[in-house]
């Protein structure tokens, strides 16, 4: 199965779900990052989030960051989607190995830490973007996209995600769902949904047995006139190149750059999304400079 979002509604159009299965997604994190098997549950569920936020924005060129800062030893999560679902993201320290949880499963929250926070920026192409920020309620991620939804958009969401990781750290499997409460839900829907989401089985559990994410919505939502609207192709895609990597340079300072000549004769500079290294030399870095003056 390769990697999709769908997009739907139900309830008389009152609830919106997004449903997405994020196999190759996470699996390509995990082998440019060398996640361990906690790191990619982590970043695995940070990127199936960010593909579904990436589906909630309507226009070329919006895009969705999601920052998370934790006191766990993982560091921080740093993931970029785009409304044509491309996803890319890292994690400070991918190496990060911890024991299972008392349930027997990766220990994300701990990885994460309980204490922190989540920034969601949005650029919508507006003058500003869009800045939310919630404190962590668990380190779960789920959970925390959640309250971020009810706190900062004031929209009631389920969210689910999973990430099931084989023992020689390759993924098995990686999707979730989104299911949010719009306004003109009514009470009986929320009692509904809340004793569905206790009965449904984990997202990777549904996964494994070749359910897709249509088949999870229609579990979730089918009594309730459940409509696909929409389903498109999502990706670990990066959108790095040697002009972004020039305009990072500049960025830095005149000072910083001559340093970098004066030091290193020259720079290496690797994305941190897909580890593409781009190199400058002596030259390229003083012609830099000049170009900075004119511009
Ligand atoms: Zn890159």
């Amino acid at each position: 199965m390769r990697d999709y979002l769908v997009r739907a509604t139900a309830n008389n159009t009152t609830i919106r779900a997004f449903a997405t299965v994020t196999t190759e997604t996470v699996q390509k994190a995990h082998l440019i990052h060398e996640t361990s098997h906690v790191a990619s549950a982590a970043l695995g569920r940070t990127l199936t989030a960010a593909v579904m936020m990436g589906g909630m924005m309507k226009d070329e060129g919006n895009s969705v960051t999601i920052q998370i800062k934790g006191d766990g030893p993982l560091g921080g999560i740093v993931v970029v989607s785009d409304s044509k679902l491309n996803v890319r993201g890292y994690v400070y320290n991918p190496a990060v190995d911890l024991p299972l949880n008392d349930l027997g499963k990766l220990d994300v929250a701990s990885a994460v830490g309980k204490n922190g926070y989540m920034n969601v920026i949005k650029d919508l192409g507006l003058k500003e973007p869009y800045i939310g920020y919630v404190n962590l309620v668990s380190g779960e991620i789920g959970e925390d996209i959640a309250y971020y939804f009810a706190f900062s958009e004031q929209i009631p969401s389920v969210v689910s995600l999973g990430v099931l990781v084989d023992a020689d750290g390759s993924i098995i499997n990686a999707g979730g769902y989104i299911i949010q409460l719009l306004p003109g839900a009514d009470e009986g829907v929320i009692d509904f949904l809340e004793n569905k989401i206790r009965t449904v089985k984990p997202v990777t559990a549904l996964l494994s047995e070749g359910k897709s994410p249509e088949d999870i919505l229609d579990i979730i939502l089918g009594e309730k006139g459940l409509e696909i609207l929409e389903t498109a192709p999502c990706s670990y895609t990066c959108n790095c190149s040697r002009d972004r990597m020039e305009r990072n340079l500049l960025s830095l300072g005149e000072k910083e750059i001559m340093e970098m000549i004066e030091e290193q004769h020259g720079a290496e500079l690797s994305c941190h999304f897909c580890n593409n290294k781009y190199y400058f030399t002596e030259e390229q870095l003083l012609n830099l400079i000049h170009q900075g003056k004119e511009g």
